[in-house]
Parts: C-alpha cells; structure tokens; sequence
C-alpha cells in the first residue's frame, strides 16, 4: 500500500532480513529516508548497522526482503548499477590510497561515471583527456565542500584523521551521487574535527544530498540529524525525531540508558 510517506522517500526498505550463519543481524528492517534529509542511523556495537549499509549498497544480498530507490525496486541490482544509480557508500574504516595525492583520491570517486576505455586510457585519446578534465573539476568542487581544496596536491597520507574522512566524503561527492552512506566517520576524530566533518556534512545536506549516518556518538547524531533509526539486535526499536528518540522507553532501556538506567529498572 502506498502512503504519502513513502512517496517522498528516496530510500525504502521492506521487511529487510540477513542471517549469517544462524545469526539473525538484522530481522525485519523497515528504513524510510527522505529526499534531503540527514537520517542517523545508531544502535550498539554489532546491532547491523553496516550489515544494513551494505543491503543497500548491494555488496551482500539480503536473505530476505526488498530494498526501493526512488520507489523502484533495486533489490536484485548489483552494486555498480546502485552505484550508477545515484548510491554511493564510505565504508567503516574505509582506507586512502597511499602514494597518491587527495585530489587524485577524490577522482576515484568519479570512477563508476567513466565511459572511456582501456584503450582510450592508454593512448589518452580527446575523449579521455575531456573526461579526466570534467572529473578533475568536480573533484575540486567536493574537496571546497569540505574545506580541503588548499590540500588538493598534498600526499593523502599526511593529511591528520579528519581531514583523510573528508577526503573521503569528497570522493562520494565527485561521484556526483544522491544518496551518500556514511559508516562512522567520525569514529577516532578529536572533538575539533567531529565538529568540521559536522559541518561538511551538515553543507552537503543544504546542497540537496540525502545522508544516512551511522555514528556511535549518540549526542553527535542527535545534534546533526533530523530524523534517527535506531537498531539494537537487528531491529529497528525506534525511529522519528531526535528528541522522539530520546524519549523513547525501548531506546533508553536499550541503549542510551546504558550506565545510567537499568534495563527492566
Ligand atoms: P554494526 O555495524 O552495528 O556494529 P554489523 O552489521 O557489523 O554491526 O554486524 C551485525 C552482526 O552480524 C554481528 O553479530 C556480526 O558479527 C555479524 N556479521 C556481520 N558481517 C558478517 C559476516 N560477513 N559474516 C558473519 N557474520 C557477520
Ligand atoms: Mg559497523
């Protein structure tokens, strides 16, 4: 049945399921993400959070259930056709490419939009040389977007931990994608550089990107995001607002209560 819900979402899935083993990580997983919003996705440590990050990237299959992009079902589209399509993921601990600088680590983004060839590639044919350009643009675009751009041409390694998951939020920009995946990227990051990855982050969003983010600083999320999904064993126990979440018994009992509140209590 359609509601006007599901009409603006951008992202839906449906009774999402995925079993490893006899373990059940994620059971039933309904997620609705709207067009340009920034949607917090937290839960404990081993709740399936990038279990369901990588259902809708498409890098493992689910054992059940559906996933919608744009109200089109793309449950059976491989990861480069979500790619294609307007998706695109920064793993949990996602690397950098050493020996290359923070620009050419951005353009790496733009990789699912080539048309050129091998060919093309070796003998730098007009077509490449155009193409390289366009991307070498854009990549200059999304490295201003988070404030890099004075680093274009240093060495990716010598860039400190926040500014390496800019660089990595950058290259999910150059891919020119809608709908970015997040996976902690602000896991490890000082306070000083959580509050400029929130700033980028908070700029994509009024440049019209939909972001889902998974954070484990609840605080961090409920000052950033405007709606929150939270998992714990698989399931989705709450989801709304911030200050709904907050105030939900299962999330304090589940989750924020943990050291203060006692479940059961
Ligand atoms: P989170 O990101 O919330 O910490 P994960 O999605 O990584 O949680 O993991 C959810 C559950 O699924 C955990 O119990 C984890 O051990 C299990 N799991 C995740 N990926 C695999 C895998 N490739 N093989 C086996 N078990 C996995
Ligand atoms: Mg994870």
């Amino acid at each position: 049945m359609k509601s006007l819900v599901s009409e603006a979402a951008i992202l839906r899935t449906g009774d999402l399921s995925r079993s490893f083993g006899g373990v059940h990580a994620l059971r039933n997983v309904s997620l609705n993400v709207q067009h340009g919003e920034l949607h917090g996705l937290i839960g404990p440590n081993g709740a399936g959070k990038s279990t369901l990050f990588h259902l809708i990237s498409g890098h493992i299959p689910p054992s059940g259930g559906t996933v919608w992009f744009n109200g089109q079902d793309i449950t059976s589209s491989s990861p480069h056709e979500r790619a294609l399509g307007g998706i695109s993921i920064v793993f949990q601990g996602a690397r950098i490419f050493s020996g290359m600088t923070v620009l050419e680590n951005v353009m790496v983004g733009a990789h699912a939009q080539h048309s050129y060839g091998f060919h093309d590639a070796i003998l730098r044919t007009r077509k490449f040389k155009h193409q390289e350009d366009a991307i070498r643009k854009r990549a200059r675009v999304a490295l201003h977007q988070v404030d890099l751009l004075p680093y274009a041409q240093s060495n990716a390694e010598t860039l400190p931990l926040g500014g390496q998951r800019r660089m990595q939020v950058a290259r999910s920009l150059c891919s020119d994608s809608r709908l970015l995946l997040l996976d902690e990227p602000a896991s490890g990051l000082r306070g000083d550089e959580r509050d400029v990855l929130a700033r980028s982050i908070s700029r994509l969003r009024e440049l019209g990107k939909t972001i889902v983010l998974i954070e484990h600083d609840v605080r961090f999320v409920m000052q950033l995001c405007d709606n929150i999904t939270v998992l714990d064993l698989g399931e989705v126990i709450s989801t709304g607002t911030p200050a709904a979440v907050r105030s939900d018994r299962r999330v304090i009992d589940a989750y924020l209560g943990v050291g203060d509140q006692h479940a059961g209590g």
